[in-house]
């Protein structure tokens, strides 16, 4: 039988390149300024999962020389004095990335705080001015996670111009913003979702395949097209019969491996290339003042 495997698209590996350069750079962007590059992660309420990316976040801060001005407030906080938080950093010359963490407390307008942020303090890019950069093709800071696969793809010089791709997912945070990156990479591009009626033609007519539906393993080998390039950016934690819990992604990883020519994993994907970008997108501000 024909057991030949995918090569593994290494997010792990590359962002700890990616940072070990970044440490580099504000090494040397700090000797002619007073202070290290600043990022604020905001984070509301005590999400388990929210708990850990900001702490993975603030860790990479640190090894790279990011100083953090997070803060943590209490799940009933409101509105108003979240907004007074995100004016008050916008005018800290010493803060140069400012990042919501979300999901936010229902009560709460993670949209409306979102324009609060000055576009160029945005380290997540997902603010409507930077959305807007995006869609032109202009300059601006892009979101983390489509960076951060693009960033993936350059690196195994998959280079999607003239490529059939597809995106499964439509959310701003993730598939909105992939597709327009990689049209703007002159790929052709389909975008799929949850009302798509052939999901599984879609995925089988591609030869990059991006998935960020939120659905443990709903891609499966048999969807497919033989040698594509696969991106698995959905991260879904899932509990076995023995009642342990495991992380697996939107792709079933074994059956897709043995069709695809590249394929990420889950978890050492795109997660780490995420926090990646969001520090460069930090130091990236920080190089633009003087
Ligand atoms: P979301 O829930 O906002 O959006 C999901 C999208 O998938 C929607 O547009 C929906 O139409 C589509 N969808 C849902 N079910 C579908 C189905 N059965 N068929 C086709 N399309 C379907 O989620 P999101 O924020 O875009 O995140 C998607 C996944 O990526 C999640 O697993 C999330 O945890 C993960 N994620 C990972 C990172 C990272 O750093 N790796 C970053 C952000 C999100």
């Amino acid at each position: 039988m024909d057991t030949k495997t995918a090569q593994i698209l290494d997010g792990k590996a590359l962002a700890q390149k990616i940072q070990t350069e970044l440490k580099q750079r504000v090494k040397s962007l700090q000797g002619g300024r007073n202070r290290p590059p600043g990022l604020a992660v905001l984070m509301v309420g005590d999400n388990p999962a929210s708990a850990v990316y900001v702490r993975n976040k603030e860790r990479a801060c640190a090894k790279i020389g990011i100083a953090s001005y997070g803060k943590h407030f209490p799940a009933e906080t409101g509105q108003t004095e979240l907004e007074e938080e995100i004016h008050r950093l916008n005018a800290d010359e010493r803060v140069d990335g400012i990042l919501v963490q979300l999901p936010l407390p229902q009560h709460l307008d993670a949209i409306s705080l979102l324009y609060q942020i000055d576009p160029d303090k945005d380290a997540d890019g997902l603010h409507p001015m930077n959305m807007g950069r995006l869609l032109r093709g202009e300059p601006g800071l892009r979101s983390c996670t489509p960076a951060g696969v693009m960033r993936l793809l350059q690196e195994y010089h998959i280079d999607p111009a003239g490529k059939q791709a597809a995106v499964i997912g439509r959310s701003i945070l993730v598939g909105k913003p992939m597709a327009l990156m990689l049209l703007e990479t002159n790929a052709t591009v389909t975008v799929a979702h949850s009302r798509t009626p052939d999901l599984a033609a879609v995925a089988r007519s591609a030869d990059i395949l991006v998935v960020a539906a939120g659905r443990p393993e709903m891609i499966s080998g048999d969807m497919i097209k033989p040698g594509a390039t696969v991106v698995d950016v959905g991260i879904n934690s899932v509990t076995d019969g023995t009642g342990s819990s495991r992380l697996v992604g939107d792709v079933h990883f074994e059956s897709a491996q043995q069709v695809a020519q590249f394929i990420t994993p889950v978890p050492g994907g795109i997660g780490p290339m995420t926090v990646a970008m969001l520090l460069a997108n930090t130091v990236e501000s920080y190089s633009k003042k003087s």
